[in-house]
């Protein structure tokens, strides 16, 4: 294996600032892996297994309970925005400084420095993470080798400015076919306009009351939206089909089945000749009230909040382990050209980490 030498004695700053300066768009994380894999299986206490450009590692050391670290090694396209630059005021500057290089230096400085932690640790860097979902390094991993991601609570290093987000909301998007029959608009009587039979579907969206369930103690905030409407056939026919396309964000308490259902009854009564299930991701319980999660919220601090978007901690809850999200980096800089970390909150989730994994 030609790979690039990875220093993990570097500081947690520094080794963000290599890790960056080894470029690794989505689809081109060969080299980066190669290293990472490299520099993981020169610690012994370490067993490390590799699947595509995706390396696991794990400690065997009998504990009651294992933790899962968890990072994607991929960045969004480069814009002119490496080799890194650290300026005066201490910030780094480079594509993948905040998303998510300095989660995975914290990762790799965890391994490498606590070798005997409180808890089983197992680490994951996988690859693909900001392109489609099919090509998700963490999902070939849970299909490939699922006990690989085995264990009690995992912390994905997403950027999150040094909060914990707990959970994340799951989301559905439907489209809604109301039907009519095609006239010529000067004798409209003679059709059905599909757009008018629509009406009612856009009245009950615009009544909906969402709700805002709390949950392990996070408030989560739920929305119904139309996010597309399509219909129309010339401008003097009256048109015979129209689609409204609506997106439920939902809390993690609802299951798929159940996002689906409370939809199908939101809508109930209204004249929809097609129902279609267009796309759809479960959300995942911020599993906040395991002792291992607990421990970790007292050792980094501060007050969870919940996570409205989608993450890949919901993968890790499709397999039964809770997770969050918990790194360096403020997640409104991510995928900027004029991406960038405080270099200072690195070494300091590294510390952290170690505080709760040595305790
Ligand atoms: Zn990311």
């Amino acid at each position: 294996m030609a790979e690039t030498p990875l220093d993990l004695s570097l500081d947690a700053a520094r080794l963000t600032a290599r890790l960056v300066d080894l470029p690794s768009e989505s689809g081109d994380e060969k080299p980066l892996a190669d290293a990472i894999e490299a520099a993981l299986r020169s610690l012994p206490h370490l067993s490390v297994d590799r699947h595509g450009n995706n390396v696991v590692a794990r400690t065997y050391l009998g504990r009651s309970e294992r933790v899962v670290l968890a990072g994607h090694i991929d960045t969004v396209p480069i814009a002119e925005n490496v080799p890194s630059r650290l300026d005066e005021e201490g910030v780094l500057w480079g594509c993948g400084t905040c998303d998510m290089k300095s989660g995975v230096a914290v990762q790799l400085r965890i391994a490498a420095t606590v070798p005997e932690p409180n808890r089983d640790l197992t680490f994951v860097f996988y690859d693909n993470e900001e392109v489609a979902a099919h090509l998700n390094g963490l999902g070939h991993v849970a299909a490939a080798h699922p006990d690989w991601l085995e264990g009690d609570f995992a912390v994905l290093l997403e950027p999150t400015d040094g909060q914990v987000e707990g959970g994340c909301q799951g989301t559905l998007r439907v489209k809604l076919r109301t039907k009519g029959e095609r006239a010529h608009s000067a004798r409209s009587w003679m059709g059905a306009n599909a757009i008018h039979a629509a009406a009612p579907i856009l009245e009950r969206l615009a009544a909906y009351e969402p709700r805002r369930p709390v949950i392990d103690g996070l408030e989560y905030r739920e929305g119904l939206n139309a996010v597309a409407v399509e219909g129309g056939v010339a401008g003097n026919v009256i048109p015979d089909l129209c689609t409204v396309t609506v997106n439920f964000r939902y809390a993690p308490d609802r299951d798929e089945q159940e996002a689906i259902a409370h939809v199908r009854e939101v809508f109930e009564g209204c004249p929809i000749e097609e129902f279609v299930v267009d796309d759809h991701s479960p959300g995942a319980l911020p599993g906040l009230s395991h002792p291992a999660a607990r421990a970790f919220i007292e050792a980094v601090g501060g007050t969870p909040q919940p996570k409205f978007g989608w993450t890949d901690v919901s993968r890790f809850s499709a397999l039964g382990v809770p997770a969050v999200n918990y790194g360096p980096g403020n997640p409104l800089l991510a995928h900027k050209r004029d991406e960038r970390v405080l270099a200072s909150m690195i070494p300091e989730a590294e510390r952290r980490l170690r505080d709760w994994l040595t305790a």
